[in-house]
């Protein structure tokens, strides 16, 4: 199998270096230091990137130039080369999180002309955060069983309920929110809208709620009488289940980066360079190599499954159950990864706040800890796995009395 891109390609690689080379010392810092990697306001550094990074192609490629993209051609292996390049020189390739990465290609594919050109382009830059309104307290796995209310009154939807574990509504500027319109709709899948709203609307308490690492990254949300235009709403007024799932699709994509995991991988590699017992490297000790092997050899799988997802895309064909081992295999990969350099780190691998003998400014106990919410957070591994058997293996699907909303995705 030839794996070259070819001369135009090669090219392209070339022009992605020569930025790198000009501009790679104003990227903000991804390795191993620093509490990076967990749900955070971006810096202003971060967001300067980001607008070079948007301004010259290198992320958010293909979005059109009248919504504030690049409006570069569909070319997934340009995308690939920009990647390569920037994880070769330890760059940030830009941000992502649920605004770019989740609603952005969601408003590409459902939403109106006017909601396009109001938020596609603050939101690549990083100047508009935005958080997801899905997760109720009675209402997870189980999304299709959400409560939160909208009801009509002239031009209006007055919404009224809870939502939980939303990341980022602490500092959000913007919320997507599954709401309730017809209450009355033959089915739980019927009857939901998905709507936009800005977080300083009236009527809106953010209660942050403290994770196992100590921070807080998500929150409750409580809606009285909050006040939103009809005109928010995305897609058709009840059939926001299946735009939810649309941005559902692109949640998967993004939680377990084959990226995100190559950098953390080189940065467990340099620790183990550093790190050492009775005057050995780490790196030269046999367990802790093999560990790191076997590490490898699962990020290489994942490596070679973007590939074959990349390829789909060539193809215009829609992946399937393939994004679902994405977020399934990355979020468990990445926190054995973390794991191995608690491991590594013997006793100061628990402390991470404070303290003379810390070490990466207490990054790998926090990201150890972050990733299992990242296990459960967009569907459960449990979820993941019941779709990949009744789906991809044709196992018999789970009684569909009671049927679990992500699994209906
Ligand atoms: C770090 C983090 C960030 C999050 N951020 C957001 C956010 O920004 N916005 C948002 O809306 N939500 C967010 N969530 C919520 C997340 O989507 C839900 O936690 C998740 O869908 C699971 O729902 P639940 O917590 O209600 O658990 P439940 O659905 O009650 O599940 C409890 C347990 O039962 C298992 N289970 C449930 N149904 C089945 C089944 N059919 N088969 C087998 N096992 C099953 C689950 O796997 C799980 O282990 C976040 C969660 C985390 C941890």
């Amino acid at each position: 199998m030839d794996l070259r891109y070819g001369e135009e390609y090669e090219a392209f690689r070339e022009e992605v270096r020569n930025f790198i080379k000009e501009y790679g010392h104003l990227s903000p810092n991804i390795s191993g230091s620093g509490l990076s990697g967990g749900i955070h306001k971006p810096s202003e550094r971060t967001v300067e990137w980001q607008k070079l990074l948007v301004e010259k192609g290198y992320t958010s490629r293909t979005i059109p130039k009248e919504y504030g993209g690049f409006g570069g051609e569909p070319d997934p292996l340009k995308t690939l080369i920009v990647s390569e390049e920037f994880t070769r020189a330890g760059l940030s390739p830009g941000l992502s999180g649920q605004g770019i990465s989740m609603l952005v290609p969601t408003l590409l594919e459902a939403g109106s002309e006017e909601q396009k050109r109001s938020y596609v382009g603050p939101t690549i830059r990083g100047e508009m955060i935005w958080c997801q309104g899905y997760s109720e307290p009675g209402a997870g796995s189980d999304l299709a069983s959400l409560q939160t209310s909208a009801r009509e009154e002239g031009d209006d939807f007055i919404i009224n309920g809870q939502k939980i574990w939303t990341s980022s509504a602490h500092y959000a500027d913007m919320m997507f929110v599954l709401v309730r319109t017809e209450p009355n709709a033959p089915s739980k899948y019927q009857g939901i809208s998905y709507i936009l709203l800005s977080m300083d609307t009236p009527g809106i308490d953010v209660r942050p709620l403290k994770t196992m690492t100590g921070r807080s990254e998500f929150n409750e949300v409580f809606f009285t009488d909050v006040r939103v235009p009809k005109s928010n709403v995305v897609g058709r007024r009840g059939e926001g289940w299946k735009v939810a799932n649309t941005t559902l699709k692109h949640e998967r994509g993004l939680l377990g980066d084959p990226n995100q995991i190559d950098n953390q991988l080189y940065a467990v590699a340099e620790l183990l360079k550093t790190e050492t017992v009775d005057g050995t490297r780490l790196i030269d000790n046999p367990i802790y190599r093999d560990r790191l092997l076997r590490l490898q050899a699962r990020a290489y799988a994942m490596r070679w499954h973007s590939m074959r997802l990349l390829t789909t895309e060539i193809k215009h064909e829609e992946p399937g159950i393939e994004r679902l081992v994405v977020k399934l295999n990355g979020t468990h990969l990445m926190q054995d990864i973390a794991a191995l350099a608690v491991d590594a780190l013997g006793e100061l691998g628990v402390l991470y706040d404070g303290g003379a003998h810390l070490r990466n400014n207490g990054v790998w106990p926090f990201r150890y800890m972050f990733q299992i919410g990242m296990i459960i957070g967009g569907g459960t591994s449990q979820i993941q796995k019941n779709i990949i058997a009744e789906r991809g293996l044709g196992m018999p699907r789970e009684p569909r009395g009671d049927v679990k909303a992500k699994e209906a995705v």
